[in-house]
């Protein structure tokens, strides 16, 4: 018998999850999530750091945010399964006036899309907060305490069984090959497991976004570009609970991982590509900006095979794209987050799933994020980029 859905899903990472518990939560039975890999969050999702935070400069960015972190406060009462969110906040360290300013302006940004908790921190309230910081040069900061981590993998798996509970489809191990489009319209996806009919695909393929669209004959600019993570060995010279602490000289970041410190930072010299090879030569790279900002993780262990690589899912300005195609009507983003689709993964589902029933989303103004930006150049610039 010839395979039919109301929606197919590419893509079974954390966004195809919330896409399909947010379809399904609505009544959407027909939902078929098809992910090429044998388990999930093989992608970026089981790669990321797994940050929360409200602290951007667009206003889209901070109400896809704030609708996000509200969520995942109630995310086990509501879904049935831990996300593991941990409000520790996010700290962002400013050495200059130019930065100090930047993160007041947004902080007002912030204040008039309702985040209203950010503060404000002096260089004393900094010490207090992370006592082995360096803060000679140190001007000022900015502090959200709802800001936080979650943990990717299980927000992915709540996501999805609560959509399998509710009638939607997983089929793992299967590719989806192909899109067929009919009169500039979604008609069927093909897969590795045989061809679909459905009038809506929606494209959550992560980092591998622009090919899939190009099935369809869809343009679209995401462009994967590695990030790397590396882990101390367990380090108890700093405090069992901090913030995300966010080094704006540099752009290093550091939390806590268990018993250990996880390190982070944007190599400014990384270029696109399907890279996911750990760099050996990145861990000097980090340490030394890591131990510049915090003296004693000069003295942390690192054992480089325990670090790891990713990708980010690049969009010219670092905004997603979110909403219909406009070549071809059925098919839809869900794309390009830049590096924010963890935290951004609860507002996309629901807006996503509000424009495939509804024909608009009412969570927030999709329009901003749609393809058709790139084109019309009605760009989008996020400089709070990590
Ligand atoms: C090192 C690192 C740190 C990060 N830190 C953070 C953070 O702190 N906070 C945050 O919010 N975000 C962070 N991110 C970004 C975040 O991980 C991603 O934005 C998010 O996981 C994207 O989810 P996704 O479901 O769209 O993509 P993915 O998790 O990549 O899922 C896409 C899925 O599509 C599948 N797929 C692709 N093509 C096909 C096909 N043809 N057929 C079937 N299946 C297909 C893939 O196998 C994959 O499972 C980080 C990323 C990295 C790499």
């Amino acid at each position: 018998m010839a395979e039919t859905a109301e929606v197919v899903i590419i893509g079974g990472g954390i966004v195809g999850s919330s896409v399909a518990y947010h379809l399904t939560e609505r009544g959407c039975r027909e939902v078929l999530v098809v992910e090429r890999e044998a388990h999930q969050g093989k992608g970026s999702t089981g790669k990321s750091m797994g940050g929360v935070r409200a602290q951007f400069s667009t206003p889209v960015n901070v109400q896809m945010s704030r609708y996000s972190i509200d969520f995942f406060s109630k995310f086990d009462e509501v879904v049935g399964y831990p996300a593991d969110y941990r409000p520790h906040g996010y700290l962002f360290v400013a050495t200059s006036e130019r930065h100090l300013d930047y993160l007041k302006a947004n902080r007002e940004r912030q204040a008039a899309m309702g985040v209203t908790n950010v503060a404000l921190v002096s260089r004393e309230e900094i010490e207090e907060i992370v006592p082995q910081l360096r803060t000679d040069d140190v001007v000022g900061g900015t502090f959200c305490p709802t800001d936080g981590f979650v943990d990717p993998h299980s927000v992915m798996m709540g996501f999805m069984r609560r959509a399998r509970e509710r009638g939607a489809r997983l089929w793992l191990d299967t590719r989806v090959t192909g899109i067929e489009v009919e009169s500039g319209r979604v008609a069927a996806a093909e897969t590795t497991r045989g061809r679909i009919a459905t009038g809506v695909v929606v494209n959550c393929a992560g980092a591998w976004a622009a090919g899939v669209a190009a099935m369809a004959g869809a343009e679209l600019p995401v462009e994967p570009l590695r990030r790397q993570l590396v882990p101390t060995e367990p380090f108890d010279r700093l405090p069992q609970r901090f913030p995300m602490v966010i080094d704006m000289t540099t752009g290093f970041h550091f939390r806590r991982e268990g018993l250990g410190i996880l390190l982070a930072w944007n190599d400014p010299e990384e270029t696109p590509g399907f890279k996911t090879d750990f760099d050996p030569a990145f861990v000097e790279k980090i340490l030394t900006r890591a131990a510049s900002r915090v003296p004693v993780l000069a003295d942390a262990q690192v054992n480089a095979s325990r670090a790891w690589a990713g990708l980010y899912e690049m969009t010219p300005d670092h905004h997603a794209i979110i909403g219909q195609s406009p070549d071809v009507r059925g098919l839809y983003f869900a794309n390009g987050f830049s590096g924010h689709g963890v935290m951004h993964s609860p507002a996309t589902g629901r807006v996503v799933a509000e424009t495939i029933l509804d024909g608009r989303a009412t969570l927030l103004d999709a329009a901003p994020l749609g393809v058709e930006r790139f084109a019309e150049g009605r760009l989008l610039e996020e400089t709070a980029l990590l």
